[in-house]
Order: C-alpha cells, then sequence, then structure tokens
C-alpha cells in the first residue's frame, strides 16, 4: 500500500521557480546557468563574491543577510556589513602569512564569526574546513592532520577541551584565532589570537583572490555512516550549482526568510546553510542552540521562516514531541520545507501535512555531489516515500549491478541501466559544476567512483514509471533474505507507522537458512510502557501485514539509544557489528546520547 500522491495546486503562494519541470530540464544548461552568477570583476570566480559582494554591487548592502539568534542576543547583519568583515577577515588571513589554497579549520558553534571565517577564507583563496563543535579530540587530529590544516577558528574553551590533547600531533597548525572576546589569559595556547583584536588592525578594503573555477574552495569530510570519513575536495566554480539547485530545490527568493538547521560541520550547513541562500540575497537565520521542539517552533512563527530544510531526524523529534505543541505557533509563513541526510518515512511525510500543514519535500545528494541532486520540486506532485526527480542539467541512472553489490561495466567497458521498477546502484552522469574532484591523497579510492562516464553513489534506488526515484539502501546496508533483496528503509518505514514506534534500524544477520535474517531495533515514543512481548507481537504482525512474511523483521529488539552519527544519521553498521561481535571501527562520528548541546560554554 503506498500513500496517495500529494497533487500540487496551481496557485501556490508564490509563483515557484520551476513551474514546469519537464520544460525546465529541456531548456537548462549548466553553460547557460553561468549567466546567474557575477563572476569577478577582473575574470574568474569566487563563492564569497557571489554570496556577498555581488548584492553589495546590486544595490542591496543594506538587506539583512544574517539573523544570528544567540543564546541570549540578536543580531542583524547586512550584506555590506558582511562584505567589510569577511574583507577584513581576509586582510587578517595574509597578515598572518597564510596563503591562498591553505587549509583553514574551523572547530566552533553557529556564532557569526564562524560565517565571517568561512566567507573570509574563500575570499583569501584559502580552503576552508569546517569541523563539527561537538568533535571529541581524536576525530578533530584525524582531520586537521588529513586536510594539513595551518589556522583553525575555535573557543577557548573548545580549543582546551578538544584540540590541546592532540596539539603536539598536529604539527601544520599554527594559528589559533579565538571568537572569544578579548580578557581572559590564553597564554597556554600557542598560537592564540583573538579575532576582535585582529581584524580591528585590519583593512575593510579587500582585493579577492582571482580564483578560478577549478580553485579548491572547500574541504569536507563525509558523515562517517559507513567508515571513515572521507575528505571531498570542492571548488569555486560550484557555486553555479549552489545557485541553481538553491533556485530550484529549494524555490530560494530574494525575499524569503530562511532557515536551514544543518551545521556547516556537515556539507549541508555549508552549501546550503551559508553559500547557496546567500548567493539569492536573501535573509538567513543562524541558531546557535541545539534542537529544541517548542524553540524551534517558536523560531519558525516568529521569524517568519518562509523556506525551512530540515532533517529526518529533526522531525522525528518533533514528532515525538506530539501534534499539540505543534498547533500553539501560526505557521503560515512557511511556504517551502525540505528534507535531506536520510530517508524520510512517508509517515513522516503525513505528519507534515496533517499537523504541521506542510508538505515535507524530500531531496537528496551526498558530500561528494556539494549539491542537492534528486528532489521534489514546489510545483511538481510528491509521492511520499520518493525522494523526488532529478535537478534539471542532472542525469541520474540506476545501474544494473555486478557480483559484488556494485555496479559494474561489462566486458564491453560500459554500464547498463536496469528497467523502470528495478533495483540498482543510483549514479549520476559526470560534469555538474559541484561535483568532488577527489579525496584528499585518495586517488584510487576516487578513480574507483568513477565508470563508462557515470559517478556512481553506493546507493542503491529504483525508478518509477513517472520518473521519479525511491532509496532502497546504502549498497552496504541493503539485506539478501531467501532470495529477496531488501532494503532497511522500507521495513523501517513500516514500522514506524505504529503511532508507538519513535524510530527503526533495520539489519540482516547471517543465517544458514536465508542467507539474512532480518532484525530490527526498535525505540519507543516517551511514555509508551507496553508490555514488549505483545508489542513486539503486534509490530511483528502489522509487519507482516504490509511487507509479507519473508520481509517482515524475524526479531524485534527494543533500544532507547540507536547508534546514530553527529548529525543524527542511523548507523546500521554499528548495529550489525555489535550483533556480530565484530570490531566497531572507526566511531569518531558516532552520538552517544541526544543531540549534544553546543558544548562551547
Ligand atoms: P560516509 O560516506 O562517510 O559513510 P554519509 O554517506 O552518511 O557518510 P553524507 O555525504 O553526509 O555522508 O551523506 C550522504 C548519504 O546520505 C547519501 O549517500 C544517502 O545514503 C544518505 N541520504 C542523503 N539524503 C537522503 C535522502 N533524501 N534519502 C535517503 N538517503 C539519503
Ligand atoms: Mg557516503
Amino acid at each position: 500500500m503506498e500513500l496517495p500522491v500529494i497533487r500540487k495546486s496551481a496557485d501556490l503562494s508564490v509563483e515557484p521557480n520551476l513551474r514546469e519541470y519537464a520544460a525546465a530540464c529541456k531548456t537548462f544548461s549548466w553553460d547557460s546557468a553561468q549567466e546567474w552568477i557575477d563572476g569577478l570583476p577582473g575574470g574568474g570566480v569566487n563563492i564569497a563574491y557571489e554570496a556577498v559582494d555581488r548584492h553589495v554591487v546590486h544595490g542591496r548592502g543594506d538587506h539583512v543577510a544574517l539573523r544570528c539568534l544567540g543564546k541570549q542576543t540578536q543580531t542583524d547583519i547586512t550584506y555590506a556589513e558582511l562584505a567589510r568583515r569577511t574583507n577584513t577577515f581576509a586582510n587578517a588571513l595574509r597578515s598572518l602569512g597564510i596563503e591562498p589554497g591553505q587549509r583553514v579549520f574551523s572547530l566552533v558553534g553557529r556564532v557569526p564569526a564562524l560565517y565571517v571565517a568561512i566567507l573570509g577564507t574563500l575570499k583569501a583563496g584559502s580552503v576552508f574546513a569546517p569541523l563539527f563543535s561537538a568533535f571529541g579530540p581524536e576525530p578533530v587530529k584525524q582531520r586537521v592532520v588529513i586536510g594539513s590544516g595551518v589556522a583553525m577558528v575555535t573557543s577557548a574553551a573548545l580549543y582546551r577541551k578538544k584540540v590541546a590533547p592532540v596539539r603536539d600531533e598536529m604539527p601544520t597548525l599554527q594559528h589559533i584565532l579565538l571568537v572569544d572576546e578579548p580578557g581572559d589569559d590564553v597564554s597556554d595556547i600557542p598560537g592564540a589570537l583573538h579575532l576582535t583584536e585582529l581584524l580591528a588592525e585590519q583593512s575593510e578594503e579587500f582585493d579577492l583572490a582571482q580564483t578560478g573555477p577549478e580553485d579548491m574552495s572547500l574541504l569536507h569530510f563525509t558523515s562517517g555512516t559507513t567508515g571513515t570519513p572521507k575528505a571531498a575536495v570542492h571548488v569555486h566554480g560550484a557555486v553555479v550549482a549552489h545557485y541553481a539547485t538553491g533556485h530550484f530545490a529549494l524555490d530560494l527568493h530574494a525575499e524569503d526568510i530562511y532557515w536551514c538547521t544543518a551545521d556547516p560541520g556537515w556539507v549541508t550547513g555549508t552549501s546550503y546553510g551559508v553559500i547557496s541562500p546567500l548567493t539569492h540575497g536573501l535573509t538567513m537565520i543562524v541558531d546557535e542552540g541545539e534542537f529544541d521542539a517548542r524553540r524551534w517552533y517558536r523560531t519558525l512563527a516568529e521569524h517568519h521562516v518562509s523556506v525551512w530544510y530540515t532533517a529526518p531526524t529533526a522531525i522525528r523529534m518533533l514528532m515525538r514531541a506530539g501534534p499539540e505543541l505543534a498547533k500553539e505557533y501560526d505557521l503560515s509563513s512557511v511556504r517551502f520545507v525540505a528534507s535531506v541526510g536520510e530517508p524520510l518515512n512517508p509517515e513522516a511525510v503525513v505528519w507534515g501535512r496533517e499537523v504541521l500543514g506542510l508538505t515535507i519535500h524530500d531531496n537528496w545528494w551526498q558530500t561528494e555531489t556539494g549539491g542537492i541532486m534528486i528532489a521534489n520540486y514546489a510545483a511538481c506532485d510528491v509521492y511520499p516515500g520518493s525522494m523526488g526527480q532529478p535537478m534539471p542539467g542532472i542525469t541520474a541512472g540506476v545501474l544494473q549491478r555486478g557480483e559484488e553489490g556494485r555496479a559494474q561495466a561489462g566486458p564491453d567497458g560500459h554500464v547498463v541501466e536496469v528497467p523502470a521498477g528495478e533495483i540498482g546502484e543510483l549514479a549520476l552522469r559526470t560534469g555538474w559544476p559541484s561535483m568532488f574532484r577527489a579525496y584528499l591523497d585518495e586517488e584510487q579510492r576516487y578513480n574507483k567512483c568513477f565508470v563508462d562516464g557515470w559517478y556512481l553513489t553506493g546507493d542503491l534506488a529504483k525508478r518509477d514509471e513517472n520518473g521519479y526515484f525511491w532509496f532502497i539502501g546504502r549498497a552496504d546496508d541493503v539485506i539478501k533474505t531467501a532470495g529477496h533483496l531488501i532494503g532497511p528503509f522500507e521495513v523501517e518505514s513500516v514500522l514506524m507507522e505504529d503511532p508507538r514506534v519513535a524510530e527503526a534500524g533495520v539489519i540482516g544477520v547471517p543465517d544458514p537458512m536465508m542467507g539474512e535474517r532480518i532484525k530490527a531495533f526498535v525505540s519507543l515514543k516517551p511514555g509508551v510502557d507496553d508490555d514488549p512481548k505483545t508489542l513486539r507481537r503486534e509490530l511483528t504482525a502489522h509487519a507482516r501485514r504490509r511487507l509479507g512474511p519473508a520481509v517482515a523483521p524475524r526479531e524485534i529488539e527494543f533500544s532507547d539509544n540507536l547508534p546514530k552519527t553527529r548529525s543524527g544519521k542511523i548507523m546500521r553498521r554499528l548495529l550489525r557489528a555489535r550483533e556480530l561481535g565484530l570490531p566497531e571501527g572507526d566511531l569518531s562520528t558516532l552520538e552517544t546520547g541526544p543531540v549534544p548541546a553546543n558544548e562551547e560554554a
């Protein structure tokens, strides 16, 4: 049973950027999209120029770029102000001898200085590598060493806790740029400078580095859901894709108030929490606080957010908080909601309609793709559970897999696309501007991602008759049971249909009869105290009814905390490792409890 399609009415409150999908796919080309950005006055392209300075040039300098919601304060920063501040940051890097191409890391919460640092670094032609501030010393060290970081933007408290214990092991790291107000003794921090003092000495004028489209801009580490995080290299030319995907997939307009709830430590929080929205010249909410259902609803209502980009894990937390809370707030300003990062279970889409009165638009992409690749659009019908259709300019395919479960070229060197309805590896035709250009220092691994003109995503999917894509699972996560190929998401979604279930993680456990048997880990909503035996029986019966006996889980284990990455994704590899008593591998991205409070204080 599939949920009914959500038909989009013709009279959306704001004229959508993409009205006719098929027509847009026909007319759009990445070459013509170059006209959507300005380019540097002297030639070349620089992300920060497109995100900041060009709005000043076009007379929108007074428009608010960032509305920063601090713990006690609220600060508005206009585009003109952001242009000046990022200039001082770029000058500061120059004054420290930091050169174009060198890497500047951040380990700090969502404070204004972080945004100034990201954009200022790009202006200087240096490379920015954001880290999530809740990382501990090991993951910090691992990433700074891979990226040869020369500077880090952080706070004294975070430094002492997470950097000091491993500082000796990061010989390239020379400058520690502190966001704290000067005053406290920081003589224990080698190379420490207070940003306020450093920036005060700098000129507010800066000649932007003449970066070209292929110059490195950002170094992004993958979430580490399936193994050790990889360092994906991105370039300045990607900004065309940041603009175009914001235009098509998030329907960004210059008058929008936009809120992306992802932290810039993850690619979503940079591509769509900094760059894409600013290239559209809109006002962006920057929330320093962590998840809190009441405060989130209040933020949406009080700041009249019109476009909201969030993640399934956050939506499931709102669902846990109950429908009554949502009803206390006027969310009528919200025009468009999108979600990314994990599969969005159909039940969450239904909840969005019923409780928020909004359609949640799932979209799909990866650290490696640099931008949204497959999406549900404002003016297109939504099939709950589908991640939508490829962006104009993107060709997505579902490729036949070889014995190892990954797409493989035949003896003639070519891959084959499977027919609609069949499962294969999701792949993208190479050549879009935000495609990663390398895994830093891992050439072989990078090369293995490409076959016959396609980039292989490592995810399995199918395409339906309407051209919509459906996520099945990661190639590593799919389960082979009694001759069936099953994606964990399908089983998890059905378990989450039970109102008592908050979240589920499904894995295959080796079984002599069936190849693998399906095991589900289930966390319950607060206050559910049903007898586990009865509940297990009822959930199994529901799953058998919905999925058939072959696909229903054979085992259900109740677990309060499913292991998750710091960005909130369920780590099935860890569930499997624990189940089988295998080594757990790299855990640097593991979330061990509830979403961490910002540890900066
Ligand atoms: P690693 O590559 O280190 O294992 P990761 O793949 O989780 O980590 P990201 O690049 O942050 O790192 O995540 C991209 C992946 O997240 C996709 O390949 C896909 O598996 C999953 N994903 C993202 N969006 C969606 C979506 N809308 N539906 C289903 N899965 C999604
Ligand atoms: Mg990945």
